[in-house]
């Protein structure tokens, strides 16, 4: 039986420990600092929103593209997950086009994006409904994710199909392949340890960034998931309102600080970011304005940025066979099935001389 671990418990890990361990061929440990239920400057999963609002250009969107019908099927069938369907806006403004948000959200602020026959009910907005300063906009069917629902509901699947969880904390990514529970040597290590990839030995990405994001979570109710192309605050300070399925609170967005490493709230910050809420959305205080938000807490996480583009690769570290599959930026979740299926044929690729045996 091929024994394979998988370094991180996040999204990515997580996801591709779910679809190797349902190979039953497999033997599948998964081994992290961080766990589900940790809150950790490091560990970015548990800060994200997370809803589907595709980035990627349509050459590259294979990773958004086929995660969407997993994270529908899981909307409509297994409310365990934590996941539901959410009335969608997306507003873009003609002066952001160039800046940095703008340029992340370009496919997103598309009236003629790709996604648009792969999410439901996609319209563009007549100018009838653009709030003012903005200059076009669309509306569809997408979807929010109570991430502390969801990383457990993983976890809860993982072990069902008898992976084994470990906590470790690696100095070099080879150490990993003498840490199967089977105490067996790993035939193949994935790497899936997001930011940290870049100070990891063996790995050590001077191509991966933290994409720093602060966030107001509230107990009100926005009615809508909404996103803005830009602010008028800063290049690096952006606008969406998402409420978390099964009482998850609504996330208040946010910032794009890209190489900030800054773990604390900045307070001026908050009162932008719950200012611009609160503005766009008067429905969130019934028009009391922002001393009417009910706020569970201020956070912030850093995005797992690779400058080049997520790293999907196979690669033979010493005598180990290493999978990557890291740097998913701010599009984690909404890649996190088509990524780890990539990385799950590149198992697949490693073990198979070993699975003919
Ligand atoms: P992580 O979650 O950071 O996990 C890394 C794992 O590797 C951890 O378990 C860690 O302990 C382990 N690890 C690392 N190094 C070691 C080591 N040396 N030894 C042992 N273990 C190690 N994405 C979306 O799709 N939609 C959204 O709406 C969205 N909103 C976001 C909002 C915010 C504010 C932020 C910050 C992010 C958002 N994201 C969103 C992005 C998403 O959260 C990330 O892309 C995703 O969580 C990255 O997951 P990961 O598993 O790759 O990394």
């Amino acid at each position: 039986m091929p024994n394979i671990v998988v370094v991180g418990a996040g999204v990515s890990g997580l996801t591709t420990a779910l679809l190797l361990s349902k190979n039953p061929a497999y033997s599948v440990t998964i081994v992290a600092k961080h766990m589900p239920g940790d809150y950790d400057i490091e560990y970015t999963s548990p800060w994200a929103g997370a809803n589907y609002l595709p980035v990627a250009p349509e050459s590259g969107n294979r990773w958004e593209k086929n995660t969407w019908p997993e994270l529908a099927r899981l909307a409509k069938d297994v409310p365990e997950a934590g996941i539901h369907f959410q009335n969608t806006v997306s507003y873009s403004r003609k002066k952001d086009t160039d800046t940095v948000t703008g340029q992340w959200m370009k496919e997103l602020n598309s009236t003629t994006p790709w996604f648009k026959d792969v999410v439901p009910d996609f319209r563009v907005l007549p100018e009838s409904e653009l709030p003012a300063g903005v200059d076009s906009g669309t509306a569809f069917t997408s979807v929010c994710i109570n991430v502390a629902v969801y990383l457990p509901y993983l976890i809860s699947q993982c072990l069902k199909n008898g992976a084994v969880l470990q906590r470790a904390v690696l100095t070099h990514i080879s150490e990993a392949a003498d840490l199967h529970h089977s105490g067996a040597k790993a035939d193949v290590v994935v790497n899936c340890t997001g930011l940290l990839a870049s100070k990891l030995g063996g790995v050590m990405d001077k191509e991966v960034i933290p994409v720093r994001g602060q966030i107001v979570v509230v107990r009100n109710d926005p009615g809508v998931m909404l996103t803005v192309s830009g602010t008028d605050d800063g290049e690096d300070e952006v606008l969406y309102i998402m409420k978390r399925a099964a009482g998850g609170g609504t996330i208040l967005g946010g910032t794009y600080q890209k190489g900030k490493w800054e773990s604390q709230p900045d307070p001026n910050q908050a009162l932008r970011i719950m200012k611009r809420a609160v503005e766009l959305c008067p429905a969130l205080t019934g028009g009391k304005g922002i001393e009417a938000l009910s706020v569970i807490r201020h956070a912030v996480g850093l995005r797992p940025l690779r400058l080049s583009g997520v790293r999907i690769e196979k690669e033979k570290i010493g005598s180990t066979w290493v999978v990557h599959n890291y740097g998913h930026g701010g599009w984690g979740y909404q890649a996190s099935y088509g990524c780890s299926e990539g990385a799950k044929e590149l198992v697949d690729e490693v073990l198979a001389p070993k699975s003919k045996l």
